[in-house]
């Protein structure tokens, strides 16, 4: 089933030095239970559509569907934002209580929820997180990647069919990365749709599929592996390249015959043999 429909979208910010052409006709569509990455250099249009999947922004032409309801319609607000969470880079701009468990209800109260399921879904969404032990903290007592799981723990509470993460690792150290990882791997195991911007390629690699923007268009949509054993293009880019995809590459040079899409070092140390 589709679970986002982007048709023709195209989105221009009007400043003060003039428009800025953000996206300029964008489609694609997402299924149900999808863990989709979008990657592409600063500036080339990851967040904004990002925005506009919850309809924090609007479309200047094109449509989106979320759940098969047009963002646009007044009428659809609620439908699309309580099933779209957002989960964005900076931690400390997400936080908007001083104690974590009234952090994490935010959401749902302002779905109008009832108290004691809200009590019950913040316990629930805490120790899938593994933040229980922290819920009478003040946040701003946290680390960044325990931050951010409080932010995860937010959107889990508000039981959305859909997750979008913008960068949510940019800031953290190499550890609350994994972190963070894993758990977006746990929540997409458990049926949710992902959609995870990123900049650092071995996340992205982790997802079923990869859209590459470039000048506010997609440039590609594929497999990890379609994507990332193009070495060619992914220099051009200027991204990091999979490490054993840069090695077989190189001893297929010297004469090597290796199979064409290695991406992982279990797969060319199984084709060294
Ligand atoms: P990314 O997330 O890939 O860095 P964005 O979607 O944020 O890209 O931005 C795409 C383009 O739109 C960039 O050129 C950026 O400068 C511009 N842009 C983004 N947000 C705004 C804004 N609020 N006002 C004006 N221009 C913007
Ligand atoms: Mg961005």
């Amino acid at each position: 089933m589709e679970m986002i429909r982007v048709e023709n979208l195209r989105h221009v910010y009007k400043t003060s030095a003039g428009d800025r052409v953000a996206l300029d006709g964008v489609s694609f569509s997402i299924a149900q239970g999808e863990f989709v990455a979008i990657i592409g250099t600063n500036g080339s249009g990851k967040s904004t559509p990002a925005k506009h999947f919850n309809a924090l922004l609007l479309p200047t032409s094109g449509k989106i569907f979320v759940d098969g309801r047009d963002t646009a319609d007044e009428k659809n607000l609620w439908h699309v934002r309580s099933n779209v969470g957002m989960v964005f880079q900076n931690p400390d701009s997400e936080i908007v209580a001083a104690i974590v468990e009234d952090d994490v209800a935010f959401g749902l109260e302002n779905l109008g929820i009832a108290p004691e399921k809200i009590r019950e879904r913040v316990d629930l969404a805490l120790d899938d997180v593994n933040m229980s032990d922290y819920k009478n903290f003040a946040p701003s007592k946290l680390s960044g990647g325990q931050k951010q799981r409080i932010a995860i723990a937010g959107v889990i509470a508000m039981r959305t069919k859909i997750i979008v993460l913008d960068e949510p690792t940019a800031m953290l150290d190499p550890q609350g990365r994994r972190e963070i990882l894993q758990m977006v791997k746990r929540l997409h195991a458990q049926g949710l749709t992902i959609i995870y911007i990123t900049h650092f390629m071995e996340e992205a690699a982790q997802a079923q599929r990869v859209l590459v923007m470039e000048n506010g268009r997609i440039l590609r949509d594929g497999t990890p592996r379609e994507i990332f054993t193009d070495l060619r293009e992914m220099k051009r880019l200027g991204f990091d390249v999979p490490v054993a995809a840069e090695i077989a590459d190189r001893l297929r040079r010297r004469g090597l015959k290796l199979p064409k899409k290695i991406l992982t070092a279990t797969e060319l140390a199984e084709a060294l043999k």
